[in-house]
């Protein structure tokens, strides 16, 4: 049977203010529990909140960015919920007038087809944007059975990011929060850091059948910190949605929570409905006035966002489709690309686009680096890539010499040319030094130009082969294959 798969996503995103949202407090990760909540973060009566307007800075930032208008005026709540977590007893929050309602992001699908994969466009469009503060944290302890908070996530500033129910799969989830994650990374709003909490997705999820038109009831899915369990939640809740509804069952509102070791969901509790949470305007804070002048100074110091950067580059560099969405996943990649350009020319940025997609990308990779920790700079690499283009070394050498600035750690900008000269990796370019190469090989191997002459196209490259072998990787193929061309016939 045919099931259509409904997800939202709601995202809470920790601003990187150096302070609370209401309070003075540090917001340093890893901190002893509890050394930093101050009066207001742990609610002591008489203590008052006081706007950090930074947050709300980062929410504009974030607001322009997806081309989202700024409300003018928003409305801080109380939404009241009993728990540990909260010592206020309700949490500072916005709801009925949020800072940003509307925007979109667009994202690439990366899809499978049987045997094949293509990618595919689709704009997911944002419900809203609030500002709130972040709860603490409860420690469960297995081996005292007892359950400790650390309040110094209390009052951490979130900006909480809802989308439309917009999302059809698992993959497309996935795409859509990687997008916003690495959105709020180039914005400089957030630290992205998943493992300590930084960046939490919940999931809503339904299923119906196609052409049915209300949704099914949603099951909510809390606290997914990394990409991998988000996707793996999402499957396993759909199938067990399906299944369900198959046996004859029915799918009650309800928040779950994702077990990673069993691969599973559980139910957490039912899920509450806006009034369970009673909301009221904070009477300790003012509405939020933001205007015109403030955004539009804002938006002077907005850095070139990813989607405009793509069209750049593709404009500027001719790079297809799949090469400017790789190199704009990060800021900091786009920015060490254009580096290596600036040094090699326009006329050699598909070439540079190529090495770091590929080479750069699989040793960053490789060794779980990300591009800030990078042990071949963007100077470094401009260079292996001029001798490539000049001829002085081949493709391949330029890979060796490539992996050999890395192995060493060499820190010097022309540690190319130096391995060059203290190695002698020139290419061979003279056609007389390679003709004779070419007489030596033949002689040592007199079977290859027999196989060729009788219709082997094998022996052909047997023979490109023996002379690469002989000069060390120092020949060019193209030049040797059209030098061996000749000679054969
Ligand atoms: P709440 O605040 O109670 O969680 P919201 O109205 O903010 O509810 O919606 C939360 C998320 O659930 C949104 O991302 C929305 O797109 C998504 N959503 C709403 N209805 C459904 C549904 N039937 N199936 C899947 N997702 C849904
Ligand atoms: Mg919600």
């Amino acid at each position: 049977m045919q099931w259509e798969v409904v997800i939202g996503l709601e995202t809470h995103v920790q601003l990187s203010t150096k302070s609370k949202i209401f309070s003075g407090a540090s917001t340093r990760f890893g901190a002893e529990p509890n050394t930093q909540a101050c009066v207001v973060d742990l609610a002591l009566p008489g203590a008052l909140p006081v706007m950090n307007w930074g947050a709300v800075e980062r929410a504009i930032r974030f607001g322009l960015a997806i081309f989202a208008p700024i409300a003018p005026r928003s409305v801080f709540v109380r939404k009241n919920y009993f728990y540990p977590d909260l010592p206020r007893g309700y949490q500072i929050s916005q709801y009925e007038y949020p800072i940003i309602q509307g925007g979109s992001i667009t994202i690439q699908v990366e899809a499978k087809k049987k045997t094949s994969s293509y990618t595919y466009e689709k704009t997911i469009r944002l419900m809203r944007a609030h500002l709130e503060e972040d709860a603490g944290k409860l420690v469960h302890e297995d081996s005292t059975r007892m359950t400790s908070i650390d309040l110094n996530r209390a009052g951490i500033p979130l900006l909480e990011i809802v989308t439309e129910p917009d999302m059809c799969s698992a993959a497309e989830a996935v795409a859509y929060a990687k997008a916003l994650h690495a959105l709020v990374v180039w914005l400089d709003i957030c630290d992205g850091n998943m493992q300590n909490g930084s960046f939490r997705c919940d999931a809503n999820i339904s299923v119906r059948r196609p052409g049915e038109k209300e949704f099914g009831a949603r099951v909510e899915i809390k606290n997914l910190n990394s990409f991998r369990f988000l996707e793996e939640a999402i499957q396993h809740e759909v199938s067990r949605q399906i299944q369900l509804i198959e046996e004859g069952g029915t799918i009650v509102q309800e928040t779950r929570l994702y077990d990673e070791n069993h691969g599973e969901t559980r139910s957490m509790r039912s899920k509450e409905d806006a009034h369970d949470y009673r909301y009221l305007p904070d009477p300790d804070l003012m509405p939020l006035i933001i205007n015109k002048e403030w955004i539009a100074e804002i938006r002077h110091t907005l850095p070139e966002l990813p989607d405009a950067m793509k069209k750049r580059f593709t404009n500027q560099y001719g790079l297809p489709g799949y090469a400017t969405g790789v190199l704009t996943t990060s800021r900091a990649l786009a920015v060490y690309y254009e580096q290596v350009v600036s040094k090699i020319g326009i006329a050699n940025a598909k070439m540079a686009a190529n090495w770091v997609i590929g080479e750069l990308s699989f040793q960053l990779n490789r060794n779980r680096l990300e591009i800030g920790e990078t042990l071949v700079s963007a100077t470094q690499l401009a260079l292996v890539l001029l001798r490539i283009a000049d001829g002085t070394i081949s493709h391949k050498i330029g890979k060796e010499i490539f992996y050999t600035i890395w192995e060493e750690k060499a820190i010097d900008d022309a540690a190319a040319d130096r391995l060059i000269e203290a190695k002698g990796l020139r290419q061979i370019l003279s056609s007389e030094t390679l003709g004779a190469i070419l007489d030596e090989v033949f002689a040592a191997h007199p079977h290859f130009v027999d196989e060729y002459h009788a219709g082997k196209n094998k022996a052909f490259n047997a023979l490109i082969g023996q002379v690469m072998k002989v000069t060390q990787q120092r020949a060019n193929p193209k030049q040797v294959s059209e030098l061996l061309k000749k000679k054969l016939s």
